[in-house]
This record gives structure tokens, sequence and C-alpha cells, in this order.
């Protein structure tokens, strides 16, 4: 049973993650979903909620887990015993930043492998930081996020004028 491991921000989870998400839940026995909480960063969503929407939105899938690191990736993986790496790829901008990441990873530890999962080309637009961009402004956001994700964006900018 191979287990594999999916990290991302998620801010917010959009329908090109949750469909790497599925596909990945088809290929390994176990995927656990690594929301990143990186204090650098800047985030719209606290990690407990982008946990959370993950939670629900994959709650059907059987083998997906999910959990919060806020540590080195290669660090977290190595004490929960797993090997693999997924990343999403939308196309060469992303391929040539995820790249030198699974080399980064492979120099921190030989033993985790990065696999790349093209995207679906119905999704190779959707990015995270323009799916927020576009909602602050209150532009419609329902193809490009479920609706659990559409309603807490809305949310969010009704509360929160970032
Ligand atoms: P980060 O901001 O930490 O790089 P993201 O939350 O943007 O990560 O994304 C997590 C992973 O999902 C990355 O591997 C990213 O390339 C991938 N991804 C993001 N959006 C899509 C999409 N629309 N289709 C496929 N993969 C995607």
């Amino acid at each position: 049973m191979l287990k594999a491991a999916f990290p991302g921000s998620f801010d917010p989870p959009t329908l090109g993650h949750i469909d790497i998400i599925q596909r990945a839940a088809g290929i390994f026995g176990e995927l656990l979903v690594v929301v990143a909480e990186n204090r650098q960063k800047k985030y719209l969503f606290s990690a407990a909620e982008r946990a959370e929407m993950i939670r629900q939105l994959t709650k059907d899938y059987g083998k997906v887990s999910v959990t919060v690191c806020d540590t080195l990736i290669v660090d977290f993986l190595r004490k929960q015993g797993i090997k693999l790496l997924i990343r999403g790829v939308r196309g060469m901008e992303d391929f040539s930043y995820e790249f030198e990441l699974s080399l980064m990873n492979k120099a921190l530890d030989s033993s985790i492998e990065t696999l790349f999962m093209t995207t679906d080309p119905e999704y190779f637009v959707l990015r995270s930081s323009s799916i927020k961009e576009l909602a602050s402004f209150q532009g419609n956001v329902s193809g490009m996020v479920p609706p659990l994700v559409v309603d807490a964006l809305r949310e969010k900018y009704r509360t929160n004028k970032n």
C-alpha cells in the first residue's frame, strides 16, 4: 500500500487541487494532504480553516486524510514514514519551480521522490492567488472553486477587507 503526500498552501483549495487529490487517491493506497503553515507567509484562511475545507471536500474519497505542517516538509514526511511527494503542474512556469523544489528536497533527503501530476486542461488557469483577487472584487469564482469555498471567500471578503 503506497502512501503519498500532497503538500501545498491551499489558500483556498481550488477545483484544480481537488482534481489532483481525487486522481492521486485513485492511484495510491493512502493520500495525506499536508496544509502548509509558514510563518513568513500571509494567508487569507488560517491553517485550520484550510484543512477543514479540504476535509469537507474530500470526505467521500475514503483514503484521504488532511493535516497541518509548520516544519520542513521533508522532516515531516520522514516522521510520517512517507517517501512520495505529489505536486501538481499547470505549465512550464510551474514545472521549472517544482523541478528546483524537488531537487532541493532530494538534497535534504535523498529517499524522497517527487511525482508530478499534470493538471486537467479544464483547471490549468486556476490559481489560488488570482481567485482571491477576483473574489475580493466580488467577481464570480463559482467555476473555479467548490461551492463551500465560494461561500467561505464571500464571508472573508465581507468581514475582512483584505
Ligand atoms: P504553494 O502555494 O504552496 O506552492 P499551492 O497551494 O498553490 O501550493 O498548490 C499546491 C500544489 O497544487 C502545487 O503543486 C501546485 O502546483 C498544485 N496546483 C495548484 N493549482 C493547480 C491546478 N489548477 N491544477 C493542478 N495543480 C495545481
